[in-house]
């Protein structure tokens, strides 16, 4: 595990919110001081029947929020499909946050649960959710604790309009894809469905269902304070910097930020590294320090995390930490995963470098059920490139 996440230091030079006008980086606990701070404003709109679920809808679309839990799907085409759906409707928010590299979603749900619960609730209103569910890891036991006490405070207050519940989970890699994640909550083996149908058809217990990131939920409130437009044009994004830079951490910045800037901002230097994983371990290695940070380009930018790597590390262990990691973490339900994962560890181990094994490794792998096993060779491809590059 060490060799994978190399910290040296957590701090969190962050503020949500563009600066400091929202959210300061220390916990926001109390509902009296999240409402100081700008906070439950429109979720208190909503429950006058002063912000209809439409409105909420179309901010989200004009914003152009996407996913931010790896997949960037549009959040408004989701949440219309489920908004059009038969009742009971749910909400499940995919707090699973299992990506090497990646602590966003922890940090959002530790400091501020008030935001991602007011996200929420929102999105719960203009999906006409019935119910939510808030699926959270295990050993998360500061982000439950603190969700509880934030739900009991709403409640307390009259501000929860739909009933709401934390869903603890196993904690397994798997379950951050989201039919496994709902599967696991009927009490079934973690597993990937089939798709279609997808979750905002048939999710939950057969029901619509949406499934969304934490952060990507944390951004309703903000959204709807700063006005689509506005923040469309920031498109702020969090983005977990570690390894090799002097203040590894969180950071808010804007998408279409080079990566180059983005290691300045926890005060690495791109000239001191060997290489960057981009991506968490679904990522890619990469020296491309101009590449801007954004969603559907060239390199994969996954939930966000930068993980850095300095001249002396070993790369190739390394993508052996990652190689172990998907062998353990494939659900074996298909064939290529199970069997490609355990063949790449081999591979890995005896540093083979020949481009077509590599490439018919990837091809076998591309025919994996779900993400988990179609992306877990763009490591290694990717470390072959940078190897060639050099
Ligand atoms: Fe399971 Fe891997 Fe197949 Fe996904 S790709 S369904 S994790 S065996």
């Amino acid at each position: 595990e060490g060799r994978l996440i190399p910290f040296k230091e957590f701090r969190l030079p962050f503020a949500l919110g563009h600066g400091d006008r929202l959210l300061p980086p220390e916990p926001i606990l109390e509902l009296d001081r999240y409402e100081a701070l700008g906070g439950l404003l429109f979720l208190r709109r909503a429950l006058k029947n002063l912000l209809a679920p439409e409105a909420i809808l179309e901010a989200v679309e004009e914003a152009g929020l996407l996913g931010r839990g790896g997949a960037a799907f549009p959040a408004h085409i989701k949440m219309r499909a489920v908004a059009r759906g038969e009742p009971p409707r749910y909400l499940v928010v995919n707090a699973d946050e299992s990506e090497p590299g990646n602590f966003k979603d922890r940090f959002l749900l530790e400091h501020h649960p008030l935001l991602v619960l007011e996200g929420t609730l929102l999105a719960a209103l203009a999906v006409g959710a019935s119910q939510v569910f808030l699926y959270v890891r295990d050993e998360f036991e500061a982000a439950i604790l603190g969700l509880e006490q934030a739900i009991h405070q709403l409640e307390e207050a009259g501000l929860l309009p739909v009933p709401t519940q934390v869903f603890t989970s196993g904690g397994l890699y798997i379950c951050g894809e989201e039919t496994a994640l709902l599967e696991s909550m009927e009490g079934k083996r973690a597993e990937p469905r089939l798709k279609p149908p997808f979750p905002v058809e048939k999710g939950l217990w057969g029901r619509p269902t949406l499934v969304q990131n934490v952060e990507t939920l944390a951004n309703l409130p903000l959204i709807l304070r700063e006005g689509p437009g506005t923040w469309r044009e920031k498109e702020p994004k969090l983005f977990s910097i570690t390894g090799d830079v002097a203040r590894p951490g969180l950071y808010e910045l804007p998408l279409g930020t080079s990566l180059e800037d983005a290691l300045r901002k926890a005060e690495g230097e791109p000239e001191g590294l060997k290489a960057v994983l981009l991506g968490g371990a679904a990522g890619v290695f990469t020296r491309d320090f101009a590449f801007p940070l954004r969603y559907k380009g060239r390199l994969p930018l996954g939930a966000g995390a930068i993980v850095a790597f300095g001249k002396e590390v070993d790369l190739w262990e390394v993508l052996l930490g990652l190689a172990e990691f998907f062998q353990e973490e494939s659900c074996g339900k298909c064939f290529p995963c199970p069997l490609g994962t355990a063949v790449q560890v081999e591979m890995v181990r005896r540093q083979e470098r020949n481009r077509d094994l590599v490439h018919h490794l990837g091809q076998t792998l591309k025919g994996s059920l779900c993400g988990l096993g179609q992306s877990a060779y763009w490591a290694y491809q990717s470390l072959l490139e940078v190897e060639g590059a050099a």
